[in-house]
């Protein structure tokens, strides 16, 4: 079996057979990938440290027939501040489903830029203190950006006019912010103040350092929320597991 070494993150993990884990990885060099780390749920196993979630990890994988298969692991870095804090736990699992709904397996077009982005949002959300969603939400358009699906919000996204007014559209079927002529005629345009296009605009440009120091209003965090829920649902066809225990958290004061 020809092998290979690649650092990733796993996204995903499910038990199988005995003591056998199948892990969704994505890995900088090679996009998403699976692959099966034999022996891993046995006490006392070398690598099954390296298989946790939110752990980027040196992998030697080989080329199985269907499955890669692990073959050494080690650890490059933990993220301990997200593992001690249900809030950004939860923010963290959300990250890796939607990438790993976002991304296709065999795809390694992207991979070191979107690989890039995701450590970096672990990064940021260790260090997050009032507003983590920023973290969130700043991955969510840039990940959507690298895909190419990202939403317009400089501009309208039917005609192409610059945007203005105390109110805009949002269309996730027209692919992002819509002016007031063109807002009425697109079914799924809902609302969405000034205010919360700035802050979208923000995340989606601003420096990542600047992203911890935001402090928007609830109520424009609130819209933001919204308005990306109704994006990444239209773009993954579906809500995401994860986001309805986030959703707790959120309404949790
Ligand atoms: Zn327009």
């Amino acid at each position: 079996m020809p092998s290979y070494t690649a650092t990733g993150l796993v996204l995903h993990r499910l038990n199988t057979g005995e003591t056998d884990k199948i892990l969704t990885l994505y890995t900088r060099e090679q996009g998403k990938l699976s692959a099966i780390a034999k022996g891993v749920r046995k006490a006392g196993n070398r690598i099954s440290g390296a298989t946790e979630l939110f752990t980027e990890t040196r992998f030697l994988l080989a080329t199985g027939k269907s499955l890669e298969v692990v073959q050494q692991a080690e650890i490059q870095q933990t993220f301990p501040g997200i593992r001690l804090d249900l809030d950004k736990m939860a923010r963290a699992t959300y990250l890796c489903e939607l990438l790993d709904r976002l991304t296709a397996e065999s795809d390694a077009l992207q991979s070191a830029e979107i690989y890039d982005l995701t450590l970096s949002a672990l990064y940021l959300l260790q260090r997050t203190d009032s507003y983590p969603d920023a973290v969130v939400h700043a991955y969510e358009l840039r990940l959507l950006a690298a895909i190419g699906y990202a939403p317009a919000l400089e501009n309208c996204a039917r005609c192409g006019e610059p945007l203005q007014g105390r109110q805009v559209g949002f269309s996730p079927a027209i692919g992002g912010a819509l002016c007031n002529a063109d807002r009425y005629r697109a079914d799924d345009a809902h609302p969405l103040s000034f205010d919360a296009l700035k802050l979208l605009q923000t995340l989606a440009s601003t420096e990542p350092e600047q992203l911890l120091s935001l402090q928007p209003a609830p109520r424009t965090a609130g819209e933001v929320v919204r308005a990306m829920r109704w994006y990444i649902r239209y773009r993954s066809d579906r809500d995401l597991k994860s986001l309805t225990f986030l959703d707790t958290l959120r309404m949790t004061p």
